[in-house]
């Protein structure tokens, strides 16, 4: 999708009934240098600009144990995307594809996630980079970074090894 909503040549959105079978908690806000989707990357990068997420004060105390981690996880909501399109065509190369055969934001549930370097936490905000959301962009959760977690040790011979998630 561009800036706006219109379809692209061989796009194909479908009337939907509202959604309203699960409602989301949104944790804080991402913020960000991006103003327009224009200028936002399509994907975050480790050493790209440092950007902050603001997180309601109540769930302060949920970060307890994640300085420990250099590398987290985030969920947010790309609030500002259409969610009808069944097939699309990427600006970037033309093809015409399946929603769930690409990461665009304009999908049924709006989800984004990345990876993110953690720089700092300083009262309540953390200090990331890896972003490539709108300034304002709804987050919904944090995770430590999968990959980070050291595999508890077997508890018998033959036993596969449980992550902890
Ligand atoms: N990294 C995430 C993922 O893979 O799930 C998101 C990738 S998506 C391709 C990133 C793009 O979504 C940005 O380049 C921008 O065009 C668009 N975007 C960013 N923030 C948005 C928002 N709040 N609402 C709608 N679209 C957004």
């Amino acid at each position: 999708m561009t800036g706006g909503d219109d379809l692209r040549a061989n796009e194909k959105a479908i009337d939907l009934a509202p959604a309203s079978d699960a409602a989301l908690r949104f944790i804080g806000w991402v913020r960000t240098p991006w103003q327009s989707r224009d200028d936002c990357p399509r994907q975050g990068r480790l050493d790209g600009p440092e950007c902050r997420l603001e997180l309601d004060p109540v769930w302060y105390e949920a970060l307890r144990g994640l300085e420990d981690y250099r590398t987290i996880e985030l969920l947010y909501w790309l609030d500002k995307s259409r969610r009808d399109l069944v097939l699309q065509s990427p600006k970037s190369d033309g093809r015409t594809l399946g929603t769930f055969a690409l990461r665009s934001p304009v999908r049924p549930n709006p989800i984004g996630t990345s990876i993110v370097k953690l720089e700092r936490i300083d009262a309540g905000n953390l200090f990331v980079r890896g972003l490539d959301c709108l300034d304002g962009t709804p987050l919904i959760d944090i995770k430590p970074d999968r990959c980070a977690f050291t595999p508890k040790a077997p508890s018998k011979p033959g036993d596969a090894e449980v992550q902890e998630d």
